[in-house]
């Protein structure tokens, strides 16, 4: 019986079948945001847009993790490139995004030792490896990825590993609903919850945003029938006019959460204000290293002096954050901005909304 459950996601006919009931079932004109970058991108590869009524529009959310970061901390991240016998390590998406003057991938060119990771016991790995130098790992995402660098950072003090630095830019996901719906320029019916996020921190931590804004919303994973299901399920409070907070991920994701993942993050992480590209300062919605592992912490390491600089001239990637454009709605899209020559991080990413509008838009 499990199986067949756990199979269920992948079957043609209850994608059909949810889609037929969506059809019938859906009559109001509604803006749904999917808030993470995984299912922006599967919407786009299962072409979900195109089987459910015109009426329903999908807008991308601020979820996906190097889009967010805001060209200050990209900026930073460059700057940490440039300071003799470090060597930075990041996962691949964020090589490519422009800073002010330089990318990453521009300052590997000119020379300097930036290195691709896979996770974050490969950047760990690499501080064993070369104990001569300081390796810096950016901590860039959500809560997803966040207890793999807090546990990085717990080993690395375990085991007395002295050249192992991260410079935390994380973020925090329920803050960011809350700052959404707190800006009156933002529109949004629905919520199509993040999966990936939803395992860590569970269908309670959104409680408190749902219950101040009863905006419905629903937990939902990433193939085509999870995704359908939660476009289902919004629909249906929507029609009903009764919002809830809903569910239909329950193969991964429970009320709680994951317990263990969450101490480890309260162990190594404190939670503060972040900087989000396109939203501004959000109170409380990233973490930053505890003091009691100061010593791992590149922000204290390092003396980096990096200016509040501003996004790229012309970008609406901060828009495109917020639902607020779609990107053939930025005058640079396609024109200027291609995932050759990207210039804004949501062309870069392989989450961010202009570079899946690109690839399977056809606009
Ligand atoms: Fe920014 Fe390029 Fe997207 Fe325009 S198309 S919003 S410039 S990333």
């Amino acid at each position: 019986m499990a199986i067949k459950y756990a199979e269920e996601y992948r079957d043609p006919a209850i994608a059909r079948q949810l889609i037929r009931q969506i059809r019938e079932r859906s009559k109001t004109p509604i803006r749904l945001m999917e808030v993470c970058g995984t299912h922006t991108m599967s919407i786009f590869r299962n072409g979900i847009r195109q089987v459910i009524p015109e009426h329903i529009a999908l807008l991308s959310g601020p979820g996906c993790p190097v889009c967010v970061t805001s060209q200050w901390e990209i900026d930073a991240f460059v700057a940490l490139s440039q300071i003799e016998n470090v060597i930075v390590a990041t996962f691949g998406d964020l090589l490519r995004v422009p800073g002010t003057d330089f990318s990453l991938q521009e300052q590997r060119a000119a020379g300097k030792d930036v290195r691709m990771v896979y996770s974050t016991f490969d950047a760990l790995e690499l501080a064993k490896k070369n104990p001569d130098r300081n390796v810096v790992f950016l901590g860039v995402g959500f809560e997803t990825t966040a207890p793999t660098v807090a546990a990085s950072i717990f080993s690395a003090q375990q085991a007395g590993i002295g050249n192992y630095f991260v410079y935390s830019a994380h973020k925090l996901v329920p803050p960011a609903l809350f700052a959404l719906l707190e800006s009156e320029e933002v529109n949004i019916d629905g919520f199509i919850l993040p999966g990936h996020v939803s395992t860590i921190i569970g269908v309670d931590a959104y409680r408190p945003v749902f219950e101040k804004y009863r905006v419905p919303s629903a937990v939902a994973g990433f193939e085509p029938v999870d995704i359908l299901r939660g476009i289902d399920a919004l629909v249906e409070q929507v029609e009903s006019g009764e919002p809830r907070l809903e569910n239909v991920y329950a193969r991964a994701v429970n009320d709680e959460g994951n317990k263990k993942a969450m101490a480890l993050l309260a162990q190594v992480f404190a939670i503060c204000d972040a900087d989000w590209r396109g939203i501004g300062t959000i109170p409380a919605s990233g973490l930053s290293i505890r003091d009691e592992f100061a010593t791992f912490d590149a922000r204290k390491a390092f003396d980096l002096k990096v200016e509040r600089t501003e996004e790229p001239k012309g970008c609406a990637c901060g828009d495109i954050l917020k639902g607020l454009v779609a990107p053939p709605g930025c005058p640079l899209y396609r024109k200027v901005c291609t995932p050759a020559s990207p210039v804004g991080p949501c062309m870069v990413s392989s989450e961010g909304t202009c570079a899946a509008y690109y690839r399977y838009h056809g606009e």
